[in-house]
Formats: structure tokens, sequence, C-alpha cells
């Protein structure tokens, strides 16, 4: 690790606090700069190399350029947004989990920032991320299910999601989730790909799913909309405000975009 630290083209990643990243004031890039502190093992992680280039995360206050993930991660290269959401699921990590689980001691930082160690009862500890399954419901009609949770603003509507329970397949959470949202029934799913999503700590896990029924019963409070759209209903919605999508960044952009162009696994 410390090797690596003083390598000349070593770079290094600053978030702050609140997971907004450095980055560049006029280009979709992450602002990085060569360590020029001692390196601390505490503080300093080793994301890993990419072309024999090490890159490693710091989190600092920051007087800079900052944006979220959310804001300028469809904006990015695809190495440097794997670089961005490591660094927020990692930090994110230690900030929030610098004691022992178990008994509740101090621990330390090992494994180039990648696992924490309690030294008063010799335990490993390692990040967790939380699965959430996302799904893209088709009907018969080949209509997309968009739904509105409370809370959000701007007309935002997309597809459903939820976490996973305890002792759950991702199978049984999508069956279960959609059932409770908007009660519709589902046949056939098929498994569409995932993102990690560390904001804090999840995976999203996506799917589309076939609607065996159309009739929708929203559940009121985390559901308060959901409708089936046509391509063509959504265009027009999408025209005049009265609903808006989620981010470029997200998988739920990217099913939903598979939808509009054809290319999901259910299309006619
Ligand atoms: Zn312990």
């Amino acid at each position: 690790m410390k090797g690596l630290w003083y390598a000349d083209d070593t770079r290094l990643v600053k978030m702050t606090a609140d997971g907004l990243l450095a980055v560049h004031p006029d280009q979709p890039k992450l602002w990085t700069t060569r360590p020029f502190v001692e390196y601390d093992s505490q503080r300093h992680v080793l994301l890993g190399l990419v072309d024999d280039v090490a890159w490693f995360a710091v989190e600092a206050v920051l007087d800079q350029t900052v944006k979220s993930f959310r804001e300028i991660g469809a904006e990015l290269d695809p190495v440097e947004a794997d670089i961005a959401v490591t660094t927020s699921a990692i930090l994110n990590w230690h900030r929030s989990s610098p004691n022992c689980s178990g008994c509740g001691q101090p621990t330390e930082v090992t494994n180039g920032g990648f696992a924490r160690f309690c030294h008063h009862c010799r335990r490993e500890h390692f990040p967790r991320t939380d699965p959430a399954v996302i799904v893209a419901i088709v009907d018969d009609q080949d209509r997309l299910l968009l739904a509105r949770a409370a809370g959000w603003d701007n007309n935002r509507v997309s597809i459903l999601a939820g976490f996973v329970e305890a002792g759950e397949s991702f199978e049984h959470a999508v069956h279960r989730e959609i059932a409770e949202e908007v009660d519709v029934s589902l046949g056939e799913l098929h498994y569409a790909g995932s993102q990690p999503w560390p904001f804090p700590r999840s995976v999203m896990i996506g799917f589309f799913a076939r609607a065996v029924s159309t009739e929708i019963s929203i559940d009121g409070e985390e559901i308060v909309q959901a409708d089936w759209f046509t391509r063509t209903g959504l265009d027009a919605a999408l025209s005049t405000g009265e609903v808006s999508l989620p981010g470029p960044a997200s998988i739920a952009y990217r099913l939903i975009t598979a939808w509009r162009e054809g290319t999901h696994p259910f299309a006619p």
C-alpha cells in the first residue's frame, strides 16, 4: 500500500463526509491529485489499480467543485464511474461503522481499507451491502408500470424497487414487493443486470417482469401513484412535464430506456 501511495503516477480521489465527490470544474471528470501528505492506513483507502496506476480515496473537507454521483455519474467514463461508486461505498462504510459490531470497541482499518479488525475480540469486519430488487413490469399490451413514491419531487415516476428481506431469494422479493406496493401478479421474470448503488450501501438487482394481472391497487403510503404507460403516453407526459424520469446514472433509467427502445426481453 505504502509503496503505491508514493508512486509518481498515483491518483487520489476525494469525497466529503456528505458523499460529494471532488470533480473537474468544467469537465465530467473526477478531480484527482497526487498524494502530498504522509500515508495514513486509517484514512487512505486503496481502491485498486487501473492500467498499473494506483487509485486511492480519502474523505476530506473540500472547498472546490463537488458533485454527487447522481449528478455526474452518467457523464463519467465507465472506469471513473466505477471508481466513484467504490469510493462512495467504502468511505460510507468507514464513516458509519468505526466500532466492532461484536463488542463495540473501536476497530482498525486493515487490508488497504477493505476490512476493519477488532483487536479486542479478534473479529474481522467487511463492508456490508444491502441487496434491493428493481423491477420493470410490462403487461401483455407492452405497457410499462411506472409509479411515484411518497416524497419524490419533480413529478418523478420510476419502476418499483424494494429491499430484499432476510431469508428471501431475489425472485421472492420481486413478487412480494410488487404485491405489497401495487397488488399486481407477476408471471415470468427476466434478470436484467445489476448496479452497485452505495448511497449509502445498496446493490440493485434488476428484473423485467411480465404482469399477469393489470388492475393496480396502490398502498397509498409508500406508493402514491401508479399507472400503465404506453410509449406515446409516456412521451406526451414527459413533454408536458406531467412526469419526469430518474437520472441517467441509475439502473431504473437503463431498464426504462430498454422498454422505450423495444429492446427488453418481452418486446413483441
Ligand atoms: Zn470486537
